[in-house]
């Protein structure tokens, strides 16, 4: 029998929202809407799609391992040095090499709780140990985080906006955590859904210096960029953590679709004004609409949002779908009544309002 490290035997597989076709085809429904997975509701950037197709033409040859023009790029779009930036197959190919990279077996992680799955999962593929610490008011606790660091703890995971609660971190809390914390640790930013912040308080990791403690700062073309289906997303980070990283980093990590795509779709302003204008008009939308519903919710500075639907969100998922709405129950993040949804376009938002009052309808 092959024998497999305990470690990896404890790690719970990451269950990502179905493919819309596969759910048709289950539930024999049709023009569904997926509201499931925080994607942008407007598609790709178009720019992005004629350069991929443009670089479609030199597809026998290996992608540039060093990402040149898309590093410049990034490099002049940020304002940071190219040695700071790291590319990965997703941000959640970074959070491997990082987890890999700057853990062992015996170092904890603190990841708070509920946050985005992939940390502990990635922690865990580590052989390192992670420590939860729960959200109070669905935001970061970093008081709580902060009791919580031992000599043990080597990283901690911030997400801001965090999924699934939506709620930040303003420049003040960072600024105060940043000076507490020890200098021999390494906090990960994720700011995957950065776009869509609204409160001026809000303030990236990259404003932060580099190091001491280490700040490593993970953004994505997954969202705002409208490229998940691409696989594309970068780390800034002191350049001796990207110096590791890239020793562990297979050295095709992005392809040559992806850097063409992700560098145009950068240059591409309308479209991300576009995308934060549909999903902020959406969400105006749907707060307005279950408010006159009576149906409680929580305000968020991404793209999605948490609802409590007052009863279990696994049933209220399931009755969505026969309706033809994808939803993300919450059963798995430690909140068994409340669904999570990413605004859509008009029409998709006024269906979801029109099926979940009716699912929610006793009847
Ligand atoms: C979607 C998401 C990502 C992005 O993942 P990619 O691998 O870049 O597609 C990262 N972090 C969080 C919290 C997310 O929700």
């Amino acid at each position: 029998m092959l024998r497999v490290p305990s470690h990896i035997q404890k790690i719970e597989p990451y269950t990502p929202g179905k493919p819309l076709e596969e759910l048709e085809r289950e539930y024999g429904i049709t023009d569904s809407v997926k509201l499931a997975s925080n994607e942008n509701p407007i598609g790709p950037s178009p720019l992005a799609v004629e350069a991929i197709r443009r670089a479609a033409a030199g597809l026998h040859r290996y992608p540039d391992g060093a990402a040149h023009d898309l590093t410049a790029a990034l490099s002049d779009h940020l304002g940071v040095a190219k040695a700071c930036i790291l590319l990965g197959n997703g941000s959640d190919e970074i959070i491997g090499l990082l987890t890999r990279a700057l853990l062992e077996p015996g170092d904890e992680a603190i990841i708070p709780c509920p946050s985005f799955l992939m940390y502990d999962i990635m922690v865990r593929a580590a052989g390192a140990t992670p420590i939860f610490v729960p959200l109070t008011d669905l935001e970061i606790d970093l008081e709580a985080i902060l009791a919580r660091v031992t000599e043990k703890t080597r990283m901690v995971f911030l997400c801001n906006p965090n999924n699934p609660t939506g709620t930040t971190l303003t420049r003040e809390a960072m600024t105060r955590f940043l000076d507490r914390v020890p200098p021999n640790l390494a906090v990960v930013v994720d700011e995957a859904y950065m776009e869509f912040v609204r409160d001026p308080d809000w303030a990236s990791g990259i404003e932060f210096p580099l190091r001491d403690p280490a700040v490593v700062t993970l953004r994505t073309f997954s969202k705002a960029y409208g490229l998940a289906g691409l696989r594309i997303g970068y780390g800034v980070m002191d350049r001796e953590i990207a110096e590791l990283l890239n020793r562990i980093r297979p050295p095709f990590n992005s392809s040559s679709l992806a850097q063409a795509g992700a560098e145009a779709a950068l240059r591409d302003r309308a479209f991300l004004e576009k995308t934060i204008a549909t999903v902020h008009m959406g969400l105006d939308f749907l707060y307005d609409a279950l408010s006159r519903e009576g149906i409680r919710y929580f305000p968020s500075q991404a793209n999605f949002f948490l609802i409590d639907v007052g009863q279990s969100a696994d049933t209220v998922f399931d009755r969505m779908l026969r309706e033809g709405i994808i939803v993300r129950s919450m059963s798995a993040y430690g909140y068994p009544e409340y669904i999570r949804i990413n605004a859509g376009l008009a029409e998709e938002n006024r269906r979801f309002v029109r099926a979940l009052v009716k699912v929610l309808t006793p009847r």
